[in-house]
């Protein structure tokens, strides 16, 4: 396989020559006799395209490699023939700002390394959609985030050369720590190296950018963590200027909604989660009390509970509904009065009736919309309506009782 593209990653169109057209599927699968189509590797996606003949075209959604050939899954409008001279177009939009991308995942990595000390990238995800890499942080430190986007940023405007090498593995194991390299993954005695000069090195299949100055800003505007791993998501460009100024907004509009000063919010904020979470504990406590003792009705030996609830929490009273129609042949139906009517209707598996549709009929007379399964159903609607409602279902489930009885 001759991957041209690693020769010349700015090169954006090009002739060739048809190799082979395979059909697949709605899809066709073209190799030609060279290409500077990039097959996606390190991570990063692969290009996207046009290949132009003397009579047809075909659009390349996805190149990858297959037995040592460089393969181009595309749909044709036309013909194109075995043996046919081509012009190749690459989607440089595409590919130019997952080049950036690339580059600046090598750039941001080094720059969290230097803050944070010893982390590790398991993962990088350089796609359209995403820029993304997972590491392994102790604990996310906003602060030494900020710092490492700052100095990201420095080494943006200095405006450092990126360059590409080739060196054997026993000079890549002579860097020790220098070098990001991860030997288990490594099938060749060379080594493709890219270093941000005199800042960082890495061993890298992708695709680069030539100066850091490209990149022109980034920003990290997500961290998440899911099993032990952080998530990095950042933009770069015009994007990342965007998303800065609005989180930016966001945080000035926060400190005026919380009348307290920008330099303390996130103090504020922190003390507030504390506070909502100690109320609504309380909150909880308060509702399960009012839940101890509810009373049934028994009709025919099933026991319907109906209650109406003022501004409770809903999660206790949920739990509680479910532990009700534990007991054999129970039917609860239970409202939760807040800015709208919340309403519940559930009952035993030991009895046949499709509470959800019932339910329906219910909170269409109070404007209202819900869902659920056929033994436990939720919904909500206007406040006003409820006794109506409430009514209508009670009246429902008592027919249905003496229709079981008959
Ligand atoms: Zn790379």
């Amino acid at each position: 396989m001759n991957a041209l593209c690693y020769e010349n990653p700015y090169l954006r169109e090009f002739d060739a020559k048809i190799a082979r057209i395979k059909k697949e599927g709605n899809n066709f699968l073209i190799s030609l006799d060279k290409t500077y189509f990039f097959y996606g590797s390190g991570g990063q996606s692969c290009d996207a395209g046009e290949i132009i003949g003397g009579n047809g075209k075909a659009i390349v959604d996805e190149v990858f490699e297959a037995d040592g050939e460089i393969i181009h899954k595309a749909r044709i409008t036309g013909n194109l023939y075995e043996g046919e001279n081509v012009r190749c177009k690459i989607d440089w939009e595409r590919r130019y700002k997952l080049m950036k991308a690339h580059t600046t995942e090598h750039l941001l990595f080094q720059c969290l390394k230097r803050k944070f000390g010893k982390i590790y990238v398991e993962k990088i995800r350089i796609s359209p959609e995403k820029f993304s890499f997972f590491i392994s942080f102790d604990k996310v430190d906003w602060d030494k985030i900020l710092e490492a986007e700052k100095l990201a940023n420095d080494i943006i405007r200095e405006g450092k050369d990126v360059l590409v090498k080739e060196i054997d593995i026993n000079e890549a194991r002579s860097y020790g720590d220098n070098l990001r390299i991860k030997f288990d993954r490594i099938g060749s005695d060379r080594i493709r190296v890219v270093e941000i000069k005199d800042f960082d090195l890495a061993a890298c299949t992708g695709l680069h950018i030539k100066n850091t100055k490209e990149i022109e800003f980034v920003l990290i505007d997500k961290i998440t963590s899911e099993k032990g791993l952080y998530e990095v998501e950042f933009l770069i460009g015009r994007e990342a200027v965007e998303k800065a100024l609005e989180l930016s907004k966001i945080a000035l509009s926060l400190s005026s909604i919380l009348q307290t000063d920008f330099s303390t919010i996130e103090k504020f904020a922190e003390k507030l989660r504390k506070d909502y979470l100690e109320l609504q504990k309380k909150f909880q406590e308060i509702s399960k009390k009012s839940l101890e003792e509810i009373k049934y009705e028994e009709i025919a030996g099933i026991k319907l509970y109906k209650q109406v609830f003022e501004k409770i929490d809903n999660k206790t009273l949920m739990e509680k509904v479910g532990k009700i129609i534990k007991e054999s042949k129970t039917v609860v139906i239970f409202a939760n009065l807040n800015e709208k009517a919340s309403i519940i209707l559930a009952r035993s598996d030991d009895l046949k009736l499709n509470v959800r549709d019932l339910l329906n009929e219910a909170l269409r007379l109070m404007n209202g919309r819900g869902g659920g399964r056929e033994n436990f159903a939720t919904g909500a609607g206007d406040k006003e309506k409820v006794d109506e409602a409430m009514d209508f279902l009670d009246r429902s489930i008592k027919n249905w009782i003496k229709g079981i009885k008959i």
